[in-house]
């Protein structure tokens, strides 16, 4: 299979579970929480939890494993303590993907509340600087995702994206994720297969597709350019099989690990679902 594609993969305790889960189900490539995404902080990873989890991801199928940061988490908070208490978990959810061999911390640049669009950008890589600099040494890569820029949600322009990883100094530690959900609410008309190939032109110009190392597969319950964040199954919201169709034929982003956040039960049935749609958009 050339794509290595997956889902969002919840634990049932620790990380090595989502392994389990991910592999029974025939993922190539997952997303997990290294802990409860509602809260800033947890127990650290025992050794024993660490080396399963290192084990079961050997002998699994799975060639990608990308962590999202906790929901809580705002490196541009307007809030003293509240950006304090952001970093210290920023560093704490690397040190995790670290020790669990992960390559790329996935995270939302953060939302202003207020401050201005400016200096919320400002504040985000002055927050990634002081993150990396007491991260010396990490492999793991602080992964910058795209948003739908519902409030003041930052991060829902490629400019955006790219004036942040300016003012980074290690840039080497920055990587990109695009969420079609999040490009497509924010003004991104990825269906249209003409524009479809602007966007990309554009991510490649502004940003640089070398840094995009993830695709979240999201449709769309909202309209372009409506800026609502709200994830649909494949097919059924406004980007539609036509949008899908257009990156599972794009030759540029073939190499690239596909991630569906969309709706689903326990048992991941509509992963599969979602998955195979995906894959039949294929063209031979
Ligand atoms: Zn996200
Ligand atoms: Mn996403
Ligand atoms: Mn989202």
């Amino acid at each position: 299979m050339k794509h290595l594609i997956g889902a969002h993969t919840f634990l049932r305790n620790g990380p090595s579970s989502a392994i389990e889960i991910a592999e029974n189900l025939g993922f190539t490539a997952i997303q997990i929480f290294t802990k409860n995404n509602n809260q800033y902080f947890a127990k650290d990873l025992s050794e024993e939890e660490i080396n399963n989890f290192k084990d079961k991801l050997k002998n699994s199928h799975i060639k990608f494993v990308v962590s999202h940061d906790s929901y809580l988490i705002n490196l541009c908070s307007k809030d003293p303590q509240g950006l304090s208490k952001s970093r210290a978990a920023f560093i704490k959810e690397l040190e995790r993907c670290e020790q669990l061999g992960i390559p790329h911390l996935n995270f939302h640049p953060g939302a202003h509340g207020g401050m201005g669009e400016e200096d919320g950008l400002k504040l985000i890589a002055e927050s990634l600087n002081y993150i990396h600099e007491k991260t010396k040494n990490f492999k793991v890569k602080s992964m910058l995702e795209t948003t739908a820029g519902q409030g003041t949600a930052l991060g829902y322009t490629f400019e955006q994206l790219r004036k942040i990883i300016d003012m980074v100094e290690d840039k080497d530690r920055m990587s990109v994720c695009i969420d079609t959900c999040h490009i497509f609410a924010a003004g991104y008309n990825i269906k249209d297969p003409k524009e479809y190939k602007k966007v990309i032109k554009e991510f490649d110009d502004i940003i640089g597709l070398e840094r995009l190392q993830c695709i979240h597969m999201n449709d769309s319950k909202k309209e372009c350019g409506s800026k609502i964040d709200r994830h649909e199954h494949i097919g059924k919201g406004f980007i539609g099989l036509e949008g899908f169709s257009n990156i599972m034929n794009d030759k540029k982003l073939e190499r690239v690990p596909k991630i569906l956040e969309t709706p689903k039960g326990d048992d991941q049935k509509e992963d599969l679902e979602n998955i195979k749609i995906l894959l039949s958009l294929v063209n031979k």
